[in-house]
């Protein structure tokens, strides 16, 4: 690798200090480093102990091990800890900032519990349904007596099982969300009611085959329509619609889907 001039290494390393200060994701800014370290005239690894001639400057923003420049040019050297060693520490707050944020849209979508959508996200994917989408609303039957058998511990382990049952019985485009407690709901876009009404029947049945904790659960489904005699969006009208099918189950007997007629 031919050892670049000052006045290279410098318009590189603007180069880079720009695309470190605008990179969204913790890759562009760990590429725009690696850029960096080859325009200077260094090669890297991540092979530490295999090169004679790594530096000791980690070069990783991550947590996957170090990543280390390589280079037996003194004059190269020199360039790297000019040049690159602010651009690492730059990128490593730029990469912060970048986890952060990722964590805060984490945080505030999603249910800790289970790792479904939360309650606030649901609803807005709620609102933004139209017709010929369809919403179902689960209820695990007698949850209260699983904690007071098993203890609370018993009851987020059943939810957080009953949770990755739910996301793996649906298809990719389906929303599963937890409204709270030991309620659900499942969004499936472009479902007629027939088809969706099998696909909980078939969620229903394949559970209770299971039998874990011996806990069944009730089911109310309803259509996504144009409502005009309501202000409410025809998304919440269909999770009302869903919730009191799933009530009417509630009050005669549980352990059932019921669908709207169509
Ligand atoms: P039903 O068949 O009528 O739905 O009865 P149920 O016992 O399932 O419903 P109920 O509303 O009487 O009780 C729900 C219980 O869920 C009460 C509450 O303590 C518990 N619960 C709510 N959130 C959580 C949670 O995050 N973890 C645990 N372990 N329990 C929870
Ligand atoms: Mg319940
Ligand atoms: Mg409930």
């Amino acid at each position: 690798m031919a050892t670049p001039t000052e006045t290279e290494a410098l318009r590189s390393a603007y180069v880079a200090a720009r695309e470190i200060m605008r990179a969204n994701s913790v890759e562009s800014a760990q590429q725009s480093v690696y850029t960096l370290c080859e325009a200077l005239g260094a090669g890297h690894t991540s092979d530490v102990d295999g090169h004679p001639d790594a530096i000791p400057l980690d070069l990783a923003l991550d947590d996957h091990g170090p990543v280390l420049p390589i280079s037996a040019d003194p004059a190269v050297q020199v360039l790297l800890t000019r040049y690159l060693v602010p651009a690492v520490a730059d990128a490593r707050l730029v990469a912060q900032r970048s986890l952060s944020s990722e964590r805060l849209v984490t945080e505030a979508t999603q249910d800790p519990l289970t790792g479904l959508w939360n309650r606030r996200s649901l609803e807005l994917a709620i609102n933004r349904t139209t017709t010929g989408d369809c919403i179902a609303l689960l209820d695990l039957d007698h949850f209260k007596r699983v904690n007071d058998t098993g203890g609370h511990e018993a009851g987020d382990a059943l939810l957080v099982t009953f949770a990755h049952y739910l996301r793996g019985a649906v298809r990719a485009q389906d929303i599963v969300g937890r409204l709270g407690g030991e309620e659900f709901v499942i969004v499936l876009p472009a479902t007629r009611l027939v088809e969706a009404c099998s696909t909980l029947h078939r969620i229903h049945q394949r559970w209770q085959e299971m039998a874990i904790f011996h806990v069944t659960f009730s089911v109310g489904v309803a259509p996504v329509e144009a409502d005009p005699t309501t202000a409410e969006t025809p998304g919440q009208s269909a999770l009302r619609a869903a919730d009191a099918l799933m009530y009417r189950v509630k009050s005669t007997g549980r352990n059932r889907v019921a669908c709207a007629s169509p």
